[in-house]
């Protein structure tokens, strides 16, 4: 590809609206082009490297065993209703009438369909086990596309659905999935963790995200993992021990107390000089529609999935300030946030008021906590004395760092990630509603044990930006880098220094080599900026030294600049490329 034909407009600043580096970096670089909000064209230089990433994808799959095939994009409502999630899922699914008003919606995972499909097909035990998958656009209306590619609207995903008569043979592919994850992501020059994950919407109980690790915003999630072995769990679903902590108010007598204007932990425990520990914390959620208390201790933070979990709940928030008011009124109370507790809790409108307690709660002794009247605490209360100990005891804490491993006992460190995959164990979660059904070998029915295994394509291409760049462009790994080189003529009125370029451009595209040659006659410091922008690996400058037989050769992701002759420098690039797994 010659760089005058090249299909690309770099741009001197980035763009206003993007926040991550990969966003900001493929739009001023020109591989992408936004054409409303979380939707964007992978202009050629994009499409190149989205198609070698999907090419890894593909053949690690095909080796694995999988097959692929191509599901519709559009999917009808009835399906959905099936499985149950034309109600559960949220409003990031995209749903749309066809002209003769039968609602359908636009793809964000494809569980309903492929399952309807091997209901259809694999009726016997003896098809039995398969893993089917496809590479396709996918579509959910987030409620923040805002970090380009890595959480777009519309993205590319591969993913795959597995299917087998007992839990030995999902055990077995998933750890099948869970290798060929480690050799796709490898391949595509990106280090991941295997981290412990919720299952979300989708599901299922065991379930693993495959996290590119960074320091920035773009890492969406909190990870927490143990040096000392092999835990690792996304914030959602991490658990820990605790260090020591006062859990004994040390009060002699249960009494209330006036706590003026004290509605935060940090106000009570200053005004009360008592430690946070010693204090019974109540957030008011609404999990779906239903209220619920979580109670925890006072120095540490509800995670709110693993509390929605608890409950079984789709969609959690905290209450607001009316809602609180509201519940205090129908249960004979009159207190704002800051001052609740579970006694005297019973209902809400249709629905009765469940009280979650996290286990550190059921420790504490002589301690402090909301009565339901503003201004007032309870201080030196005790379980069983004062207030019940609530019925539903669960984990809902958010781990912090400094916390100790679940598995070793050593400190937990904390990390962000960017999930670029992951698997998950879907057991019968959508062959039994669905009905999903093979004959086993005694001629009985039973529902396939189903896998799903997920790889955001696009958002792995960014996430590639994400750990490969500098102040100066991208440093595309050689396996997924849109073109392996580009040739730069100093000058291309020197008739030498043309001459000698595309003597080696026209020999490395003969080897098989992806070259661009930089026939573009502008300053050279206008070609490196462009070349180091776009991130080839590397680069080929022909300039005065030809006279000496000499060009220079730079590796982008080092930096390095050696001279060397124009064979030299066409030998090691052919056998760089070459290398490529
Ligand atoms: P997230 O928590 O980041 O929203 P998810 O859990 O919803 O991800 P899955 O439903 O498991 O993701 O989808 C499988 C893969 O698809 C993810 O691992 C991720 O790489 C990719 N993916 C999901 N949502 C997006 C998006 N909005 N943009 C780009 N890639 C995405
Ligand atoms: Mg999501």
């Amino acid at each position: 590809m010659r760089m005058s034909n090249l299909f690309v407009q770099t741009m001197r600043e980035f763009p206003s609206d993007a926040e991550v580096i990969s966003h900001k970096m493929l739009a001023r670089a020109g591989y992408i082009k936004k054409l409303t909000s979380g939707v964007y064209t992978y202009l050629p230089l994009m499409w190149r490297v989205l198609k070698k990433v999907e090419n890894i994808v593909r053949e690690e799959m095909d080796k694995a065993g999988a097959q692929e095939l191509l599901m519709p994009f559009v999917q009808p409502k009835e399906l959905w209703e099936e499985s149950g999630r034309w109600a559960a899922y949220g409003a990031e699914l995209m749903r749309l009438n066809d002209r003769h008003g039968r609602e359908m919606c636009l793809g964000p995972t494809h569980e309903e369909i492929i399952t309807s499909i091997a209901r259809d097909v694999l009726k016997s035990y003896k098809q039995l086990p398969t893993n089917l998958y496809q590479i396709q656009s996918k579509f959910r209306d987030e409620r923040r596309p805002r970090f380009g590619l890595l959480r777009g609207r519309e993205f590319i995903m591969k993913d795959a659905y597995s299917f087998a008569t007992c839990q030995q043979d999902l055990d077995k592919e998933y750890q099948n999935m869970w290798d060929a994850y480690t050799k796709i992501f490898n391949r595509c020059g990106l280090e991941t963790k295997a981290v412990q994950s919720d299952s979300g919407a989708i599901g299922g109980s065991v379930s693993h995200e495959f996290m590119v690790i960074t320091d920035t915003d773009a890492g969406e999630n909190d990870v927490f993992y143990c040096e000392d072995c092999d835990y690792a769990a996304n914030s959602n679903h991490a658990v820990s021990k605790l260090p020591q902590a006062t859990v004994d108010g040390g009060y002699n007598e249960a009494k209330i107390v006036d706590t003026p204007n004290v509605g935060s932990i940090e106000e009570l425990s200053k005004f009360l000089n008592c430690p946070q520990t010693v204090i019974c914390k109540a957030l008011v959620y609404i999990v779906d529609k239903a209220p619920v208390i979580a109670l925890i201790r006072g120095d540490r933070t509800v995670e709110e999935t693993k509390l929605m979990n608890a409950v079984g709940g789709l969609d959690i928030r905290i209450a607001t300030a009316g809602e609180i008011e509201e519940i205090m009124k129908e249960n004979g109370f009159n207190a704002i946030a800051g001052f609740i507790g579970p006694k005297g809790l019973k209902k809400y409108g249709e629905y009765e008021v469940k009280i979650i307690a996290d286990k550190t709660v059921t420790e504490l002794k002589n301690f402090v906590i909301g009565i339901n009247q503003t201004d007032k605490h309870l201080v030196g209360a005790n379980w069983g004395i004062d207030v019940d100990m609530p019925a539903q005891i669960e984990d809902i804490r958010l781990v912090e760092a400094g916390d100790f491993c679940p598995q070793c006992g050593k400190p937990l460190k904390v990390t962000r990630g960017i999930e670029v995959g992951n698997i998950f164990q879907l057991g019968t979660k959508y062959s039994a509603p669905m009905n999903a059904v093979y004959l086993d070998a005694n001629g009985k029915t039973q529902p396939y044990i189903m896998g799903c295994y997920g790889i955001g394509i696009s958002r792995t291409a960014a996430a590639a930006v994400e750990a490969h760049h500098d102040d100066w462009g991208i440093k595309w790994p050689l396996a997924i880098a849109p073109y392996h080189v580009v040739v730069v003529p100093v000058s291309t009125q020197d008739e030498e220094q043309m001459k000698v370029a595309t003597e080696i451009y026209e020999k490395l595209l003969s080897e098989g080599v992806e070259a661009v040659l930089d026939d573009r006659n502008e300053r050279p410091g206008v070609k490196f900026k462009d070349a180091d922008l776009i991130g080839f690996p590397y680069r080929i400058t022909v300039g005065k030294t030809i006279t000496e037989g000499k060009v220079e050769f730079v590796t982008r992701a080092n930096g390095e600049k050696i001279e060397m002759t124009p064979q030299e420098a066409t030998q090691k690039v052919i056998e760089a490329v070459q290398s490529i797994e």
